[in-house]
């Protein structure tokens, strides 16, 4: 456990997100809150109990692990749906604790046929479809063995949804290839139609799908990135704002990682600060060791570009990013001591550092930045 540095989740960001998320997609859609990836880093145990809170009653996740952990992190009932991977030994266990999980290949269907009749629980199955993003689902001949296997055995399976994914809703240059995406979707929903089977949700949009192309919103939208405050890209955002009066950003952060000053030392002109020679001090410094690397999330090239915020100011990060250490210079912090707070995403004072300021200089996405924060990192919710 890294005690020298905390993630605080904010309680009302949450609930401002859901609250705008709800009334954008409206009563008829139902949201299912995206919490893979520990929560996008933000933590499934934490997350999880305040989305509840804020009125969520859906989650997906990509692996049975994580439906563990949403199912054990509940305060009250509510669906949990697993998008990817599932051990063939662990299909009886998600059917018998009534998980939702797609069913992507014949085989999975096969496996769940074969437990659904064993422990006498239906299958709460969601059939996703291959509509051109070619990464996974079910392709037209093997949605016909699926739609035969399902009606032959109509007492083991919930139909519960029918699904794609779109191959990056967040871009206009993707615009024609999820068009078509659409349509092949609609071919596929036709035929299982045609075979008198009706799912309980369409469902094929993310966050950027569901801002950008309204009629993607079906029955149920799947919504990551945006609940914890982010726009899937700048241009999700402008295109959001463009039509509107007023043009601020209605999502609210829901995390800040703050740290704290270890040490402190003063280096005369000329001497190299850290590792090798990749930062030479050209006049005195007075340096902040703080105690955050790579291994915890603050990514190694951030090194002599990172900036974090010391006693309201802005201080930029000296030499590489260790494992566990950075070294900031606090030369224009007067009166910073040891102790003092250290502000890596977050306000102090005046000030804000977001994840788009670090995830810009290290050429990652938000996604990535924020997924990659360890879950050594304790979190607590404010
Ligand atoms: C991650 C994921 C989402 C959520 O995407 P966001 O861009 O974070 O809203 C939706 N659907 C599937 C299948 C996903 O893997």
């Amino acid at each position: 456990m890294n005690k020298g540095s905390v993630i605080t989740l904010n309680e009302k960001a949450v609930q401002n997100n859901i609250r705008f998320l709800k009334k954008k997609m409206g009563s008829k859609v139902r949201i299912s809150s995206v919490v893979k990836a520990n929560a996008y880093g933000h933590g499934i145990e934490q997350i999880v109990p305040l989305f509840q809170k804020a009125g969520i009653d859906h989650f997906s996740v990509f692996d049975y692990n994580e439906a563990l952990r949403v199912s054990t992190s509940l305060l009250k009932p509510a669906s949990i749906m697993i998008m990817g991977w599932i051990a063939d030994n662990n299909i009886k266990d998600t059917i018998e604790k009534g998980f939702e999980f797609y069913i992507f290949n014949i085989k999975r269907l096969d496996l769940a046929l074969k437990y659904s009749k064993l422990i006498k629980i239906k299958a709460k199955i969601h059939l996703e479809v291959e509509t051109g993003m070619h990464r996974s689902g079910l392709n037209k001949e093997e949605l016909n063995a699926a739609i035969k296997i399902i009606l032959d055995n109509i007492d083991c399976f919930e139909l519960v949804g029918f699904c794609t994914h779109l191959a990056g809703a967040e871009s206009v240059s993707n615009h024609l290839r999820i068009q078509k995406q659409l349509k092949n979707y609609q071919k596929m929903l036709s035929i299982l139609e045609s075979n008198n089977l009706k799912p309980n949700y369409k469902h094929v949009a993310n966050s950027a799908a569901a801002f950008v192309y309204p009629k993607t919103r079906m029955d149920m939208v799947r919504i990551g990135i945006m609940q914890y405050g982010f726009w899937p890209s700048m241009e999700t955002f402008i295109f959001y704002v463009s039509n509107k009066l007023d043009r601020s950003d209605p999502l609210n952060r829901i995390l800040s990682w703050k740290s704290e000053i270890m040490s402190i030392e003063t280096v005369k002109t000329g001497e190299y600060i850290g590792y090798g020679i990749s930062y030479l001090a050209q006049s005195d410094r007075i340096t902040a060791l703080i105690p955050i690397g790579y291994s915890i999330g603050y990514s190694r090239s951030l090194s002599n570009k990172g900036r974090v915020l010391i006693g309201g100011q802005r201080c930029g990060v000296i030499g590489l990013v260790n494992m566990n250490m950075i070294i900031a210079d606090i030369t224009n912090v007067p009166g910073a001591k040891v102790g003092d707070e250290v502000v890596i995403v977050g306000k102090q004072g005046d000030l804000e550092m977001k994840v788009s300021a670090f995830s810009d200089i290290s050429n990652e996405l938000n996604y990535e930045v924020l997924t990659h924060l360890s879950s050594a990192l304790k979190r607590s919710v404010i």
